[in-house]
């Protein structure tokens, strides 16, 4: 073995070729849905406003994922909103369910300790499954094996303007991993072990974190405002996501996600996976990979992203003046444009 590895050291290495495309190559996208039957409403709701503002032109096929199996009305319910392609799929239990080194009378016992606290989801088990596949397990569903990217859509939320454009295309050829429209402050309750677990993971790990880029090229500074002491809570919400499934597929992610998964956190404490998803995007991509989708105008529960330039008062429904961006206090968008500008 030692003969060989010295024979092929004199060859000299050979550029990893860059992805070859032409703009207008098709790309491989879908939409992806976690969603349980009784959403059926709410996620028929978002369906008919990604058809008429999007997807009507485009074609990209829906995945439905469940932990449960879909009934019959879901399947002929959600297929015929729809010209594109609708596919379905049920999570087995690696995906859904606790891993065999998980204390479950631990986790039961520190649902019940945050229920005090008056988190959102504090006593859900549900919840903290749905976190963790979400984190770790999407996007090695096998119905997602064909694809590059992916929009993740929730029931019951708003897209308020028309997009007359290819977002996927826009990904791709601009060299975009990771597009979002809504900056959060999560509640600390939820993560309190979660950063000291990223950083152990930075000093266990060196053979890994040495692909990632230095700080300065980083988004480092999106998710902490003192050189990494602790975790400003700033993350990205994930329940809009237009993103590169290589990014979460590749080996230093999974080394992440695994080293994370094995602390117990997604079910001792309640890490959710827009924490997750943002932490590792603020250290393993350069700021240029990521996107902010203001012309993507949106709703989730009371928040709003809402483009306030005239130019979108003719493409969006929603009214300016409810834009989330700036909101003091709630909002990291600005946390994320100093982090984009500072190095
Ligand atoms: P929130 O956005 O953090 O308030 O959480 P949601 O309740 O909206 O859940 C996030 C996404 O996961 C939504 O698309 C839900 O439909 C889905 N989801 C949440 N819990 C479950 C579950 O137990 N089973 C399935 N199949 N989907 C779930
Ligand atoms: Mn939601």
């Amino acid at each position: 073995p030692e003969q060989e590895q010295q024979k092929t050291s004199t060859i000299e290495p050979i550029e990893a070729p860059l992805a070859s495309f032409e703009p207008d190559d098709p790309v491989r996208a879908c939409f992806v849905i976690l969603v349980r039957n009784r959403e059926l409403d709410g996620i028929a709701s978002t369906i008919r406003q990604i058809e008429e503002r999007f997807n009507k032109k485009y074609q990209y096929p829906y995945i439905f994922l469940n932990d449960d199996d879909f009934t019959q009305e879901f399947k002929d319910t959600t297929s015929l909103l729809t010209t594109a392609d609708t596919r379905y799929g049920k999570l087995d239990n690696q995906m859904w369910g606790y891993p065999s080194f998980i204390n479950q009378t631990l986790a039961a016992d520190n649902r019940a300790e945050m229920a005090k606290s008056g988190v959102p989801y504090a006593e859900s088990e549900s919840y903290r499954h749905m976190c963790r596949f979400q984190s770790g397990f999407f996007f090695r569903h096998p119905l997602l094996d064909e694809f590059d990217y992916y929009w993740r859509l929730e029931p019951d939320v708003d897209y308020h303007c028309d997009l007359s454009y290819d977002v996927f295309k826009f990904m791709r050829n601009n060299g975009k991993k990771y597009g979002f429209n809504i900056a959060f402050r999560e509640f600390g309750a939820t993560v309190p072990s979660l950063w000291q677990t990223v950083m152990d993971f930075e000093r266990d790990r060196p053979e890994v974190v040495k692909h990632w880029p230095v700080r300065e090229d980083s988004l480092w500074r999106f998710v902490t405002d003192d050189n990494g002491e602790s975790y400003n809570l700033c993350h990205f919400w994930t329940n809009f996501e237009i993103a590169s499934l290589d990014l979460w597929r590749s080996n230093d992610y999974l080394k992440f996600f695994n080293y994370l998964d094995q602390t117990g956190g997604f079910f001792y404490e309640r890490w959710g996976d827009a924490p997750v998803h943002s932490i590792a995007a603020s250290m393993m991509l350069r700021k240029e990979e990521f996107h902010f989708f203001n012309d993507i105008g949106y709703r989730h529960t009371a928040y709003t992203h809402c483009p306030v330039e005239p130019e979108f008062r003719s493409k969006c429904s929603c009214n300016p003046d409810d834009n989330f961006d700036y909101n003091p206090g709630l909002s990291c968008y600005s946390v994320f444009k100093k982090a984009l500008e500072e190095s």
